[in-house]
């Protein structure tokens, strides 16, 4: 059996005495990777300067070795900041508005996967297995094709693909494409990504399903640009039992204590998000203000506590985000907000994993209303935490790649504060039985689907 070579944008590396990163898609992989030793390969994420990156540097852990390549400085704004947070991020959630082409840092984005094929290239051997994760790095398999690799190579896409009308009005959209028909296996989140993946071959008139695929919504067999591949749905899930287990211990957690001795016997209702314009913040804060007022009764008894710490702070839409939270809290906070009651709490801070934890089992909904998300893990991680004798109520958006699976929650379109009002208010008056019945349905999906299952069913489809 051969080894696995995993590429991502960054690399999740061990602390010094050999531990790995908590919680998630790195334990899985790290799973993996231990299993048939391996490389981790990807950016180091530095920079250096104007200078030309030097070799790459390699650490070794147990039978995997982690090989890391810095970036220029241009590298880094054109690649990263650019092309990949600046394009692809808006448009494949949707946002073409905030999409800012330029020709230059679409050249940097292409460059840096040339640079990442080149380097990655002698570390190869011929029986290795290349899983290649997310946007950044969508031409990489075309550029090791070209370097005459014939190697079995893996895509997993994180975030949603768009709907063809959305995916042309990017310039050299075809580019992106033709390069996922490299792999051998393309991986996205939800039938609906897959859907629209295959819609824009037909569209293009490149290809899609071939003659002998089976039809299903999950997977297909695929014929385009004259080379023939499969691509399929691998809803990443969470360590569900690791996560439930965190958040049954962190009752004694300063910070559960101190959230609960300020909530008194109010209802928490809580939001855990990146600051990100994908995640609906602002249209949250909206919709809770129109809860309160359609539901005057329910002033001074809830609190929406959103924790949002900062992300991306380098482009300028996500520095406005954090000004236009800040506002749209305060303003929820002034206009309704007594002497004795906060309405909305801010944190815009990125909070740990266990006391994130204790706060979901706290909070009696979970108010997760991206406006597009490829899976959303807090959705998941909401889920896990509940106390299962008297679980608290997800309310979730359905452009969230999790509500394709979560079918316990009460569903909501984050567009229509309106609705979301009533959602919440919904889960808040939902009786015991159901909030056990919904949760219970949703667990057993959870504890089924965890994150070591998607990695495994992933990597065994791309072994077939
Ligand atoms: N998260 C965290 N602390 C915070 C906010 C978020 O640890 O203060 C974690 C959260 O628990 C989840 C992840 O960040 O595991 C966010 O994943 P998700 O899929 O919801 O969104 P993404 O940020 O990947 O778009």
């Amino acid at each position: 059996m051969g080894r696995l070579i995993v590429v991502s944008n960054r690399v999740p590396l061990p602390d010094k005495r050999g531990n790995i990163p908590a919680g998630g898609l790195a334990v899985a992989v790290h799973a993996a990777l231990q299993d048939k030793g391996g490389i981790w390969f990807g950016w180091s994420g530095k920079s250096v300067g104007a200078n030309e990156p030097g070799p790459v540097s390699t650490r070794e852990n147990g039978k995997i070795s982690y090989v890391l390549t810095d970036l220029s400085k241009k590298d880094m704004d054109e690649y990263y900041s650019g092309f990949a947070n600046r394009v692809l991020w808006p448009i494949f959630h949707c946002r073409l508005d905030l999409a800012e082409y330029a020709r230059r840092e679409k050249d940097g984005y292409f460059r840096v996967n040339r640079m990442f094929a080149d380097r990655l290239l002698p570390l190869l051997e011929p029986d290795d297995t290349i899983w290649v994760h997310d946007y950044h790095l969508i031409p990489l398999a075309e550029e090791l094709r070209r370097r005459g690799v014939k190697n079995k190579i893996g895509f997993f896409l994180h975030i949603p693909w768009p709907p063809a009308d959305i995916l042309f009005a990017m310039p050299i959209y075809d580019q992106i494409l033709r390069g996922l028909s490299a792999y051998d296996l393309v991986g996205f989140q939800t039938d609906h990504d897959l859907d629209n993946y295959i819609s824009c071959l037909i569209r293009e008139g490149e290809g899609g399903r071939a003659a002998d695929d089976a039809a299903s919504p999950s997977s297909a067999s695929l014929t385009a640009y004259g080379r023939d591949f499969r691509a399929a749905t691998f809803a990443i899930g969470i360590e569900t039992e690791d996560f439930a287990r965190l958040a049954a211990n962190s009752r004694r957690t300063q910070t559960v204590r101190d959230m609960r001795a300020s909530m008194g016997d109010r209802a928490l209702i809580i939001g855990v998000d990146r600051l990100d314009y994908s995640k609906g913040i602002p249209e949250r804060i909206n919709a809770f203000e129109r809860f309160l007022q359609d539901y005057p009764d329910r002033q001074g008894k809830v609190t929406l506590l959103q924790v949002a710490p900062s992300s991306r702070s380098d482009v300028p839409e996500y520095r406005q985000m954090q000004k236009q939270v800040e506002s749209l809290a305060g303003h929820v906070n002034g206009t309704l907000g007594q002497i004795d009651w906060t309405p909305v709490r801010y944190v815009n801070r990125s909070v740990g994993r266990q006391s994130l934890a204790g706060l979901y089992r706290e909070a009696r909904v979970g108010l997760v209303t991206p406006l597009r998300d490829g899976m959303n893990l807090v959705a998941k991680e909401y889920v896990a935490a509940q106390n299962p004798d008297d679980p608290g109520v997800l309310v979730l958006s359905r452009f969230a790649g999790a509500a394709q699976e979560l079918k316990g929650a009460v569903l909501c379109n984050p567009h229509d504060s309106e609705q979301t009002a009533q959602a919440i208010e919904r889960a808040l008056s939902m009786s015991p039985e159901e909030r056990r019945e919904r949760w219970r349905g949703m667990m057993d999906h959870l504890l089924a689907h965890d994150v070591q299952a998607w990695c495994r069913d992933y990597l065994r489809a791309l072994d077939a």
